[in-house]
């Protein structure tokens, strides 16, 4: 496994923020987005869009 590049992109997994279903994982650059990722995606729990939020 080649490390390329710094340590700065991380991943993390995207919850819905009705019924905190961890439905998404994706990946940032922790130095670009310091802040928590939020976006709204399809949750197939509530079977509709919602904004989902990184959590840990
Ligand atoms: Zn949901």
């Amino acid at each position: 496994m080649a490390a390329k590049g710094k340590e700065n992109r991380i991943l993390v997994t995207l919850a819905c923020n009705e019924c905190k279903e961890r439905n998404y994982i994706t990946s940032k650059n922790k130095r670009n987005d310091p802040e928590r990722l939020e976006l709204r995606k399809y949750c197939p729990r509530c079977r509709q869009p919602r904004p989902h939020r990184e959590t840990k």
